[in-house]
């Protein structure tokens, strides 16, 4: 407040923790060199805070990127992690999207078997017939040397759904019997098909699998990790030699959104794993993590101005800056993504008073648009501030554009004896750029 970043044109900013983001990436990274020795690439899930400085940020920790679309891939590159640092997942990758990963010498888990024929006819490796009578080689590669799977270049891999079932929200559990992703391994004849179709393949040299984001318990994915091992063992016996060199075991690991605690922490999970499937940490293995909420949730918070109060039906309702702009998840499913909400007064100072049944509603419009329903606050006042808390990831970095409301600034900061240094990671978007991308350079182009 002192310094002026909630104004009258930017009333909703978005903080990140820098320090918090650095302790983060190195908890993780100790929790899993305290149960193996073999290599481990920790890549950023890009979706979950797809900003340029925050994606160097982890770099500079160590951190490497996964990304599911071009413009992720472009964020990743353009904050300077280097391809072999970089992992691409995503159910829909075109041709040219994959060409270009190949070129880059970008990791790519392919999402099904067909996908694996179509990469099997970009780096001539294959017929891409997929009937899995030919041994394929990346000698044939047409991407030149090093570039061709297997020889230096991408690391190729196949993501597995284990069909473990579901977590607690429906709509983030990635390993159901019928979800959209990887290959759906207990269905009829599909583990035979998997294990000949990597036998074919000896540039195929990892299994993924990513059960679930939010919502899953610590034992239900260390089970769709441990199926993924028992078919790495079993592809790697068939073939006579350690073809699955790597498994990528996804992310998802939950964050605790009712306090402040981390819990699970990254070594709980480490602990979790290394119990359940023992073999995937004895050194033959290098792993692949693709953590996004759990590094950056904790240290991102949004502010925003209250505008008006009012009551309605007797309930106080404090109309902020704040709402499905920057909260998509929590407004349309709130049940599932309740934030924790502080409230400030006009100075900053946390707002002291007896605590008032409110609504904390935000600027859309439409009536769902609630950061918080029947919270218990202080009575909140034109002037007051408030913060939505463990917004870190997946909140005002995936900004949803309903009534044309700006994407808010998001800075850093870092705070130390001599106070807090803010620094902009992405500036507020302007009204004019608004116009620009609504077709504003083309007011014509329909009449
Ligand atoms: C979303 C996603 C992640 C990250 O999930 P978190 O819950 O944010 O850790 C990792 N891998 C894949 C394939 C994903 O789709």
């Amino acid at each position: 407040m002192e310094q002026g970043l909630l104004t009258e044109t930017d009333p909703v900013v978005a903080l990140i923790d820098i320090a918090g983001i650095r302790a983060s990436a190195a908890a993780l990274r100790i929790a899993f060199e305290e149960v193996t020795g073999a290599p481990v690439l920790h890549a950023f899930a890009v979706k979950a805070a797809p900003l340029v400085p925050v994606l160097r940020l982890l770099d500079s920790e160590g951190i490497g990127a996964e990304v599911a679309s071009p413009g992720e891939s472009a964020l990743a590159l353009a904050a300077g992690v280097r391809p072999e640092r970089i992992v691409l997942d995503s159910p829909a990758k075109t041709r040219a999207e994959l060409t270009e990963a190949l070129r880059l010498g970008i990791a790519v888990n392919a999402d099904s078997l067909q996908e694996l024929d179509r990469i099997d006819t970009l780096t001539g490796a294959g017929t891409g017939t997929g009937t899995g009578t030919r041994t394929a080689s990346a000698a044939g590669s047409g991407l030149g040397p090093g570039l061709g799977p297997g020889s230096g270049g991408s690391r190729l891999g196949l993501r597995i759904n284990a069909q473990i079932g579901a977590g607690a929200i429906g709509a983030l559990s990635t390993a159901t019997a019928t979800s959209k992703f990887g290959v759906a391994l207990c269905d009829e004849g599909a583990r035979e098909r998997v294990v000949r179709a990597c036998l074919d393949r000896p540039w195929l040299t990892r299994l993924h699998t990513h059960s679930g984001s939010q919502g899953l318990g610590l034992e239900l994915m260390a089970q769709g990790v441990l199926a993924v091992y028992e078919l790495a063992e079993e592809i790697n016996a068939a073939a006579g030699r350690q073809q699955i060199d790597t498994v990528d075991i996804g992310g998802g690991l939950p964050v605790n959104f009712a306090s402040d605690e981390e819990d699970p922490t990254f070594a709980d999970y480490a602990r979790t794993l290394r119990d359940a499937v023992p073999g995937l940490f004895d050194g033959r293995y290098g792993l692949v993590t693709e953590f996004g909420r759990s590094l950056l949730a904790k240290h991102g918070t949004v502010l925003a101005r209250v505008e008006y109060t009012k009551t309605a039906g007797a309930r106080p309702i404090a109309l902020t800056h704040a709402g499905v702009q920057v909260a998509t998840r929590t407004v349309y499913d709130p049940a599932s993504w309740p934030l924790r909400i502080a409230a400030y007064d006009a100075k900053g100072a946390p707002k002291t008073g007896a605590a008032v049944v409110q609504d904390i509603a935000g600027p859309a419009c439409f009536a769902g648009d609630l950061l918080a329903e029947a919270r218990e606050l202080p009575l909140l006042e034109p002037g007051d501030t408030v913060a939505a808390l463990d917004t870190g990831a997946y909140y005002f970095s995936s900004h949803y554009a309903y009534n044309s409301l700006a994407r808010p600034g998001v800075h850093g900061f870092l705070a130390d004896a001599g106070g807090v240094r803010f620094t902009t990671v992405r500036a507020p978007q302007t009204v004019a750029e608004i116009v620009a991308e609504s077709g504003g350079d083309r007011p014509d182009a329909l009449l």
